[in-house]
């Protein structure tokens, strides 16, 4: 980066180190042109992309709305919350990944569903009946009846 002083191109890194237990890199700098220093961090970006829902309107990120949609999807089934959390930890580390500063809601819908999928086909099925109830009635049709097929397939 330009010296914040001078503005020259050249700096000279004279010191690096981790902080904040390794979740930082802290490092000193000169300027080859005036000779002051300064100080730079460096961390990962770890904020979670905005939500742009289907009226056009950009929210943050609810993480409080995600597990009290999950939790009720997974009312009186055998998961854990321990798996809960799991769970919502994989969905938000899948968003991050995704490197983009916005996703559309229904992309979200989506990754939620392909994670309940894997963690309870009912929870699946009830999130899956509310979140795309107004969206492709006849997909969500298929997919139960899918899930349906697989669960005769196995029984017989
Ligand atoms: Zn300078």
């Amino acid at each position: 980066m330009h010296c914040p002083f001078c503005s020259h191109s050249e700096t000279k890194v004279i010191d690096s180190r981790l902080v904040a237990d390794g979740n930082q890199v802290r490092r000193r700098r000169e300027c080859q042109e005036c000779g002051e220093r300064y100080t730079t961090y460096e961390a990962a970006e770890l904020v979670l992309p905005r939500v742009i829902k289907s009226n056009g309107n950009r929210q943050p990120f609810d993480e409080a709305k995600l597990r009290s949609g999950i939790l009720r999807a997974i009312e009186k089934r055998p998961v854990s919350l321990e798996r809960v959390e799991a769970t919502i930890d994989r969905i938000k580390h899948r968003l991050r990944a995704t490197g983009e500063p916005e996703v559309n809601t229904r992309d979200v819908g989506e990754l939620v569903m392909a994670e309940l999928r894997e963690l309870d086909d009912v929870a699946y099925v009830r999130f899956a009946s509310v979140y795309r109830s107004f969206q492709d009635v006849n997909e969500f049709r298929e997919e139960i009846e899918r899930l349906d097929r697989g669960k005769t397939g196995r029984s017989e």
